[in-house]
């Protein structure tokens, strides 16, 4: 019988996915290696009713692409708390109910783009947030990161946070990348998992009905 082990460690990794991408993928595999996590936590952020959103893919295809990409890894595993939950999400929020759903005494890991480490102080309950679970800021090699870790140290010296840095190799891979090179009938074979690109292809999604012969639309 299936047996569920005991999380110790658990490392979110919130985003739109919109979509997926290898750079995600090597990223939530680098967190697990390097800080021994027992499972990464995929959370697709919902469709909020913003104007700016308006051109979000739904939450149901982007929930579906992170399950396709994440399914062979047995660490990593997809959540719906955010696209199910109703209005704008705030992270704090997100970290309390994976709280409540783990247990305390669950680490957690908080994935980010070191460049969102500089907008942290500005998020709803950024202190307790910083209190309640460990940042990891990851940078691909070669980004200067002088000036954002003289501000780390000081927060982690003043808030007495765990804010940690990870460099991930290679990636100069976006989601707004893909999209684009979808819209100029780029390739994106190997940026995304083969299943992500077979998925967006079956529902056009990004327009992808344009690369598609008469024959096969
Ligand atoms: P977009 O281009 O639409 O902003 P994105 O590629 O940044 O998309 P998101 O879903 O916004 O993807 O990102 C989710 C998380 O993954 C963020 O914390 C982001 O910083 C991180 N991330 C995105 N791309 C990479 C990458 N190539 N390497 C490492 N982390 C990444
Ligand atoms: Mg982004």
């Amino acid at each position: 019988m299936y047996k569920q082990k005991a999380i110790r460690k658990l490392a979110i990794m919130g985003g739109t996915f919109d979509p997926i991408h290898i750079g995600h993928l090597v990223t939530a595999e680098e967190v697990r290696h390097e800080f021994g996590v027992d499972e990464v936590l995929f959370v697709p952020t919902g469709h909020p009713p913003h104007k700016s959103n308006i051109n979000m893919t739904t939450s149901e295809h982007r929930y579906l692409m992170t399950v396709l990409a994440t399914a062979a890894n047995p660490s990593f595993k997809v959540s719906r708390i955010e696209i199910e939950r109703e209005g704008v999400t705030y992270t704090i929020d997100t970290i309390k109910e994976l709280k409540r759903i783990y247990g305390e005494n669950v680490r957690l890991y908080f994935i980010t783009g070191a460049d969102a480490i500089h907008k942290i102080l500005g998020w709803k309950d950024c202190s307790e947030l910083l209190q309640i679970c460990d940042f990891v800021a990851v940078t691909r090699p070669g980004y200067n990161k002088d000036e954002l870790l003289k501000q780390v140290e000081e927060l982690n010296r003043t808030y007495e946070t765990n804010i940690h840095f990870l460099e991930v190799p290679a990636l100069a891979i976006s989601s707004s990348n893909i999209r684009k090179r979808i819209g100029e009938l780029k390739p994106i074979k190997y940026l995304v998992p083969e299943e992500v690109e077979n998925y967006i292809k079956k529902h056009s999604l990004y327009d992808y009905d344009l690369h598609l012969t008469e024959d096969e639309k």
